[in-house]
């Protein structure tokens, strides 16, 4: 079974896909997290992007701990700047191919929940579950201010509006809303309330699969 979360950032896809897992005893995958090691792994090492960089390119994500060639940097690859330069990255066509075709081999043979920009409209559209969870840019920007204050509110509000800019208008994978995919605005809701929202979704399916 596959579960695909797409949406912007703050709209709560990670925590949300998370508790998820969890809940239905399946596989994480955090595929914002594998753009993010990328964006920092060519940050430490001054390099640009180029097919070669991912030969000596290793990830691994263990629950919540994310590895950089066998490194823990889970709380490295969060800083403002890597969400910057991972929306940047993502931009380019080999980097896509390189990330879907990972996520694809990840989830081959179990059952995945993935959430980022384009799994449910290029990495899995034939998913089971496609869910786009959104929520207004002022709710997710406090989301994130709350989550980390070294940031001033407007700050934050200012870097979403233009991720979302770019991750919506960019050639390759525009982050979009997948045919047949459920939209869910969290905008009003509970964290707790859109789990058991997509909990019944996936239970009320799981019959018909
Ligand atoms: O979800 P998260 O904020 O960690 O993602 C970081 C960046 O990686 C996004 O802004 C987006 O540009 C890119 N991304 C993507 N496709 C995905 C997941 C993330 O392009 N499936």
């Amino acid at each position: 079974m596959i579960i695909a979360v797409d949406g912007p950032s703050g709209s709560g896809k990670s925590s949300i896909s998370k508790e998820i897992a969890k809940k239905l005893n399946i596989q994480y995958l955090d595929t914002g997290a594998m753009y993010r090691l990328l964006a920092l792994y060519l940050e430490e090492n001054s390099l640009e992007f180029s097919k070669e960089v991912l030969k000596d390119f290793n990830i691994k994500q263990s629950g919540e701990t994310f590895y950089l060639n066998g490194v823990d940097v889970s709380k490295k690859i969060r800083t403002n700047d890597i969400s910057k330069k991972a929306s940047d990255i993502s931009k380019i066509k080999e980097v896509r191919e390189y990330m879907v075709d990972l996520q694809r081999k990840i989830s081959k043979s179990h059952s995945v929940i993935l959430d980022g920009r384009d799994i449910s409209t290029v990495v899995f559209p034939n998913a089971d579950f496609k869910i786009f969870l959104t929520a207004s840019v002022e709710v997710r920007a406090k989301r994130r201010f709350l989550q980390d204050k070294t940031l001033s509110y407007d700050k934050i509000l200012e870097d979403i509006q233009k991720r979302d800019y770019q991750d919506m208008n960019r050639k390759n994978s525009p982050l979009r809303i997948a045919k047949g995919a459920t939209v869910i605005d969290t905008s009003q809701m509970t964290k707790e309330q859109v789990i058991q929202k997509i909990i019944s979704l996936v239970k009320g399916g799981q019959n018909a699969l």
